[in-house]
């Protein structure tokens, strides 16, 4: 077997963690040849210790300055221009994207670029230029792109491979967050430390948020569109608490295969680096007759209005789900701020995306207009709330 030389982008994150907890448990399979991060200088430098050949990067260039010094002098590049350089590594064959926001996009095209495989976490690459990305896919056949978001990596694995034609539709499990069962008028008073609370996966605050409003799962149901190339009729999602079922496919002939598991985000991990393939992975495994029983039930639209704002923006196409997850991630971290309320994120990102006007084809730099624009809006639109 041939070792894979990872670029790990997002080292210090919830990812990076499980994606080095794996390559530690197969040191004959994985290398890490290049560790990126984006400012917290302590625990990266810490890896950066253990991986003493590793190639380094700090988004932060002030992050990167004391890096420096702390490592005696070891290079940390720093900014797009590190994240890049380390993805065109000549060694490297994979990366693992792991970066949180819109700053993973171009990392991925990068690595598509060079033919390299991604195992991708960074799901604002996909819904932002899911149209880009499975184009260059297409020019670039020895490239590959496997998703490590554990919904998609279920049906990733459930399709084993079976050509999207025999797929009736994608059913994507949403745990539905601690709101799940809130009635309605409760929602004008959440707060960041109740919202912070996710029942099951401990993730970032950013996705935490995500998840809490469905919005993670209206991104999830975008990824998924252009990850399987299927259109969002047949995309459908179903609230499943417990989340042991990570997702399901129905295939034309009736059968609804599932995939199951502890929520270890582990797994996804070391399947988007192996996949077909099966490969031995420590830890807990998922005791159904401890279980009991699965719990499903209809997704409650009204009291999340963001799955829908999501189809919306996905079937709109162009630069829509830029916009869609530009004022989202803007207006989550306005609300981690306390200066926008919790029911009040749906309804400016609702705002940008009625407001927003860009080509139907856009290029990646209209992409990133479109970001910007969403964020100043949202910006703009919360100061006048504020006023
Ligand atoms: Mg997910």
């Amino acid at each position: 077997m041939t070792v894979q030389n990872i670029v790990l982008l997002g080292a210090t994150g919830s990812i990076g963690a499980s994606t080095l907890s794996v390559v530690r448990e197969h040191p004959d399979r994985f290398r890490i040849c290049a560790l990126a991060a984006n400012s917290r200088v302590e625990e990266f430098c810490h890896l950066a210790r253990e991986f003493p050949r590793a190639k380094l990067c700090l988004y932060d260039e002030t992050a990167a300055r004391t890096a420096r010094e702390a490592l005696g002098g070891r290079h940390v590049l720093s900014g797009m221009d590190g994240l890049l350089e380390m993805v065109g590594d000549l060694e490297a064959t994979t990366l693992v994207n792991g970066l949180v926001g819109s700053i993973g996009c171009r990392p991925t095209m990068e690595a598509i670029r060079r033919g390299m495989k991604v195992c991708l976490a960074n799901k604002e690459t996909l819904v932002m230029a899911g149209e880009i990305i499975n184009r260059l896919l297409d020019e670039h056949p020895k490239a590959s792109l496997v998703p490590i978001d554990s919904e998609h990596s279920a049906l990733h694995q459930c399709l084993a491979g079976r050509p999207n034609a025999e797929v009736e539709s994608l059913v994507l499990t949403a745990s539905g967050g601690p709101f799940r069962d809130l009635p309605r008028e409760k929602f004008a008073h959440i707060t960041v430390e109740e919202a912070l609370k996710h029942p099951t996966w401990n993730m970032g605050p950013k996705i935490t948020i995500d998840s809490s409003t469905l919005f993670n799962k209206g991104l999830e149901v975008i990824e998924a569109h252009h990850l399987f190339r299927v259109d969002y009729d047949r995309i459908k999602v179903l609230v499943h608490p417990g989340s042991h079922v990570h997702s399901l496919v129905q295939f034309q002939d009736g059968a609804l295969m599932a995939q199951l598991g502890t929520p270890d985000m582990r797994l996804p991990i070391l399947y988007s680096l192996v996949a077909p393939e099966r490969v031995s992975l420590s830890g807990d495994r998922l005791d159904l007759a401890k279980l009991g029983q699965l719990l499903f039930q209809e997704p409650d639209r009204e009291r999340f209005p963001a799955l829908d704002l999501a189809y919306e923006a996905g079937r709109a196409g162009g630069a829509a789900p830029a916009v869609l997850n530009a004022a989202n991630e803007r207006a989550v971290a306005l609300f981690l701020d306390r200066k926008l309320s919790y029911m009040a994120i749906a309804k400016v990102v609702a705002t940008c995306l009625e407001e927003a006007r860009f080509s139907r084809h856009p290029e990646f730099d209209e992409l990133l207009a479109a970001d910007s624009w969403a964020r100043g809006r949202v910006t703009e639109l919360v100061k006048e709330m504020r006023a």
